[in-house]
Order: structure tokens, then C-alpha cells, then sequence
């Protein structure tokens, strides 16, 4: 958890702010204004931030108004219901009790965290004693397929990989056959993410699923959507693209340390009615964590 804590630290100081300023007394409009500014500035979403407010300033007309604890349950207790319809089970719980191997698609455009992600969680894999096989599926960045190779050889996991511009579904297709070969539990599959050909990276992304469906019918079984959280409301345009294309169904927060916007997590959250599977707080491996609701708004109004 203090690594959680530490990693919405900018996020909180911002809702605390205010909040510590309402905490305590009989809240006037000018200070419902400035808490309401201030979510909205911690980038919980419109949406989200509307179904705060009213419960607060109900709460703000009560005999209770002046009960900084009763208060802070109401934000609390609104957002765990904003987001109890999208919890769902953590990467670890769905590969538990999933096919073998377990394939994992990883999309998001460049540069949010998709290689470091799929180190991390092969990381986490190989420490719960699991045998995962990373795909170098970015074959058109010859950077990326060293990168992960590096990774990898940190972590001590195989790499299935082809040479620079190789066709990206062939590589997951020998990728799934390797696995099923050398009994490998977990198939992580990276992908290019550049933007400035979006149809093309579309049409890519759907070819790769094809194949992969083809090595391995039912796969792939998971499709995680990595997303930036500093980059705020531009998150949410990129997700509700890669949704509509290839199905994501489940999602990644990174760098929500490097960002006083991590309500953004459940914004998209609750917009795209999503599962957040692990939230990034850090750049070490234990910084990557399972997203945990509780955990989350505890760590958000602290
Ligand atoms: P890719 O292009 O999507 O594969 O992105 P990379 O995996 O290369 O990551 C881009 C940068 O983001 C790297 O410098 C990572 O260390 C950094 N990064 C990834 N996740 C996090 C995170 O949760 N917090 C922080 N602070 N940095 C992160």
C-alpha cells in the first residue's frame, strides 16, 4: 500500500487541498466550488465528478454536514460504486484459472509503458513460479525487439522473435506454437503502437488476432490496453479507439506517479466499463500493482 500511496501522492495533494478546507464545518458554496474544481482537476471525469457532488452537497444540507468523517465516507462510498461494476479478477486470478498457455495481447500506442509492463508481469510470473514466453510482436521498431530481449534476459525467459519488419502476426504464430512446444503457462505479446498509421495499425492488430485465434482457437484470452495516465483525457480517445478495433478487455494504468491526474483511472474505468487489472506507481517491478478499489480511493483521499 505505500507504494500506492506514494505513487498518487500529487494526485491527493490536490483533492486534499481543498477537501481539508470542507473538512470540519458547514461547507458554503464557495468551498463545494473549489472541491468540485479540484476532482475535476484530479481528473476523475465530468461523469464521475457530477455523482461526487451531488452526494456532497446532499450531504452538505444534513444534520451531518459538519462531520469531516461522514463527509469523507461519502466520497469514498460514491466512487467504490462507481467502480464495483468494473472490478473484475486481477491478471494472476484469470491466468489461474485459464487455458494453457495463457495468451496475453498487450496493445497501446507507443511509448506508455507496453514493454516495461510485459517485463514487469513476466517478472511477477516467474516469482509466483510460473513459465512465461515474451513475443517480440513490435517488429517494426528494431529498438523494441532489443528491448524486450533485454528484459527478458533480466527476468532469465525465452523471447520468441523475428527480424526487424517481420510480418508481427507470424512472429505471435510461432510465438503460441513455441509455447504450446515448450509448455510454457503464459504467452505475453507485444505490438507496435505507432499512431501516425493508425489504419494501418488497426488492420494489423486484427490480423494478429486472427492468427492467433488460428495457433490456438479461444486466444487470445486476455487483451490489455496499456494506457499513460499523464497523458489525462487523451487516454480515454486512445481507448475507446483500440475498444472498438480489437476488443480490449482488461486495462493498464502506468506513470500514475508521474501525474496529479490519477482520477483519470476511474474515469476510464468508468466510461469504458473496463476492468483495471494492474495500475503502474513506479519503475520497479514492485510497482506494478494489482488494481485494487479499496486500496485505490484509500490511497486517493488518504
Ligand atoms: P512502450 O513504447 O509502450 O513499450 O513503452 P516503454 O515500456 O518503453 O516505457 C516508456 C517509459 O515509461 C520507460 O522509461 C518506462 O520506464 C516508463 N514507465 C513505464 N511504466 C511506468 C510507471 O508506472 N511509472 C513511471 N514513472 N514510469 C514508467
Amino acid at each position: 500500500f505505500q507504494r500506492l500511496s506514494d505513487g498518487l501522492s500529487k494526485t491527493r495533494q490536490v483533492v486534499r487541498q481543498s477537501l481539508d478546507r470542507v473538512l470540519g464545518r458547514t461547507p458554503d458554496p464557495a468551498m463545494l466550488e473549489e472541491l468540485e474544481a479540484a476532482l475535476l482537476t484530479a481528473d476523475l471525469g465530468v461523469r464521475v465528478v457530477d455523482r461526487l457532488m451531488t452526494h456532497v452537497r446532499e450531504h452538505a444540507r444534513g444534520a451531518d454536514a459538519a462531520n469531516s468523517e461522514a463527509l469523507q465516507n461519502v466520497l469514498s462510498r460514491t466512487l467504490y460504486d462507481v467502480l464495483a461494476p468494473v472490478q473484475g479478477a486481477s491478471l494472476e486470478q484469470l491466468i489461474e484459472k485459464g487455458p494453457k498457455p495463457f495468451v496475453v495481447l498487450m496493445v497501446g500506442v507507443n511509448g506508455v509503458g507496453k514493454t516495461t509492463t510485459i517485463a514487469k508481469i513476466a517478472q511477477r510470473l516467474v516469482q509466483g513460479g510460473r513459465r512465461p514466453l515474451l513475443v517480440a510482436g513490435d517488429t517494426f521498431r528494431a529498438a523494441a525487439i532489443d528491448q524486450l530481449q533485454v528484459w527478458a534476459d533480466r527476468v532469465g525467459v525465452d523471447v520468441i522473435r523475428h527480424r526487424h519488419g517481420a510480418d508481427p502476426a507470424a512472429v505471435a504464430f510461432d510465438g503460441i506454437v513455441a509455447a504450446k512446444a515448450r509448455a510454457a503457462d503464459v504467452v505475453l505479446i507485444d505490438t507496435a503502437g505507432r499512431l501516425h498509421t493508425k489504419s494501418n495499425l488497426m488492420e494489423e492488430l486484427r490480423k494478429i488476432l486472427r492468427v492467433i485465434g488460428q495457433a490456438l482457437p479461444g486466444a487470445p484470452h486476455e487483451i490489455l490496453l496499456v494506457l499513460d495516465a499523464t497523458v489525462g483525457q487523451n487516454a480515454l480517445a486512445q481507448a475507446r479507439q483500440f475498444k472498438e478495433v480489437v476488443g480490449v478487455t482488461g486495462l493498464v494504468l502506468t506513470k500514475l506517479d508521474g501525474t496529479a491526474r490519477g482520477g483519470i483511472v476511474v474515469a476510464i474505468a468508468d466510461e469504458l466499463k473496463l476492468p483495471v487489472r494492474l495500475i503502474g506507481v513506479g519503475e520497479a517491478v514492485e510497482d506494478l500493482q494489482d488494481f485494487n478499489q479499496e486500496a485505490f480511493i484509500a490511497a486517493l483521499f488518504g
